[in-house]
């Protein structure tokens, strides 16, 4: 008999797209509990964009980065392995270890945003009615409004004196203190309103707060509610009603975030969007192990979820600026070419967040590219709307590479969509950044209910996302 002719073994020829819990070892599995354990912490804690900057300042301190300013006034350069920091007005944050190349070798970005939809106090937000206090609010970013009646909210913020005083406020997260509620109509009385549409239902401007209904003793008080809560408020903090148009006061769902299912394998939490990816860049940028070849660079910024304007968005100069000093620091200086070559030759992951496929919503979902849920971290090829509009979309030369670093990495990955075609979309920090000619992509976790006041997010792929950005600022390539 002959030896049978051995044909060569085609590789896996179909992409498997499934729920990765089954290969995880468990080894992976501790770590996935480890890692979301920390992060229902930080997101428990990190509530308003103040906060999240302020908790991640100090845990990059307590892991050796140094202000860019500090560096500057002791007069030293940099030099490789070096872990800076350098902030904009306590709301945007860029972090980075210095790599082996010089700046103009490029970056390797990874950048999310730390702001989430709310409802802020207006600057003369106290007023009483019917002998209660109430505080007229605002809304900020994309919100559906009727979510945000009836449920408990928590008071966070800063009010800052005349002579530059700053008092900090928070008040609703403990269990021991009280919380705030925007009051709804009872069923019985609600045929009207049953008949409005959902975004008409409940309005913007009817997003008034309970605040409180104890009148004061002062005899010769107008409004006595008010008058009490003004003397409560200056009994505390020491502010008088003036000092609210010089505050930033957010209302936002009271309490932690929580595991999520009878597995516990979800987490439910207020402002996943985008803090899940925020803090997986953040935590990957601590967790390098080796000096990387590239200069690895992490973004918390601001203002997103309002179209990334302000001083404090990535539409502002920020970034630029902040890397324009740190070539300052380099051998040889500043100079306007090495930035735009350094901007040029950079590449970064947009770590924001994506949709699910939800079976209750299936009809706004595009059958085999709406991300699901336990998939892995999500890569987005574009978003935009209506023919890609609006999308900065990423090479398949750089998708190509994003794949080899993250199947090296044993990462779990899947694209994704924001919708059906022609449904609807949205649109991340990836364009400003994109702009100077580097290569972007989105990449960040997908969430359940985004932008509700509790957003569910997969502790697989909120895992997934982290170890992602590990593998990408560590690429040597
Ligand atoms: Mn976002
Ligand atoms: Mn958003």
């Amino acid at each position: 008999m002959s030896p049978a002719k051995k044909t060569p073994k085609k590789p896996d020829l179909l992409w498997k797209r499934e729920n990765a819990w089954p290969t995880l070892k468990k080894t992976e599995k501790r770590a996935v509990e480890e890692y979301c354990r920390n992060y229902i912490g930080f997101l428990s804690a990190a509530k308003t964009e103040r906060k999240a900057y302020a908790i991640s300042v100090a845990e990059a301190e307590k892991r050796g980065f140094v202000s860019l300013e500090k560096i500057q006034a002791e007069g030293r350069c940099l030099e490789p392995g070096m872990k800076i920091y350098r902030g904009c007005r306590e709301k945007t944050l860029l972090l980075a270890v210095v790599g082996e190349e010089p700046l103009e070798a490029g970056l390797h970005i990874v950048g999310g945003h730390i702001d989430s939809p709310r409802l802020d106090a207006k600057p003369y937000p106290l007023y009483e009615d019917a002998e209660l206090a109430l505080l007229d609010t605002h809304y900020y970013g994309g919100i559906k409004k009727y979510q945000w009646v009836a449920m408990p909210l928590a008071l966070h913020g800063v009010v800052v004196k005349q002579n530059g005083d700053k008092v900090e406020i928070s008040i609703g997260e403990d269990p021991s203190d009280p919380v705030f509620v925007i009051t709804d109509l009872l069923p019985h009385l609600g045929k009207e309103q049953a008949k409005k549409t959902l975004s008409e239902g409940i309005t913007g401007e009817g997003l008034n707060v309970l605040f409180g209904s104890l009148p004061s003793t002062d005899k010769d008080a107008k409004e006595k509610v008010k008058a009490n809560v003004l003397s409560l408020l200056h009994d505390t903090y020491g502010i008088v009603e003036e000092d609210f148009a010089s505050a930033e006061l957010e209302l936002v769902p009271a309490g932690p975030a929580r595991e999520l299912g009878l597995d516990r394998s979800m987490i439910l939490g207020y402002g996943h969007d985008d803090r899940v990816c925020a803090y997986g860049g953040l935590q990957a940028l601590f967790d390098l192990k080796e000096t990387p070849r590239h200069t690895a660079i992490v973004l918390l910024c601001d203002k997103e979820e309002i179209g990334s304007v302000g001083a404090t968005g990535m539409d502002s100069t920020f970034f630029e600026n902040s890397i324009a000093e740190m070539i300052a620091l380099e051998e040889g200086g500043f100079s306007g070419l090495t930035l735009r070559r350094c901007l040029e030759s950079s590449r970064m992951l947009s770590a924001d967040v994506n949709m699910l496929h939800d079976p209750l919503y299936a009809d706004v979902s595009s059958p085999n590219n709406t991300a699901k849920m336990n998939g892995g971290v999500v890569l987005a090829k574009y978003t935009g709307s209506r023919g890609k509009s609006g999308s900065s979309e990423a090479s398949a030369e750089f998708m190509a590479d994003l794949r080899r670093v993250f199947n090296e990495a044993k990462v779990v990955w899947q694209t994704g969509e924001l919708g059906k075609v022609d449904g609807g979309g949205g649109g991340t920090i990836a364009m400003f950044l994109a702009r100077y000619g580097m290569d972007v992509v989105d990449c960040g976790v997908g969430l359940l209910s985004m932008h509700a006041p509790w957003e569910v997010a997969s502790k697989l792929d909120t895992y997934m996302a982290y170890k992602a950005y590990k593998a990408f600022l560590a690429d040597r390539r």
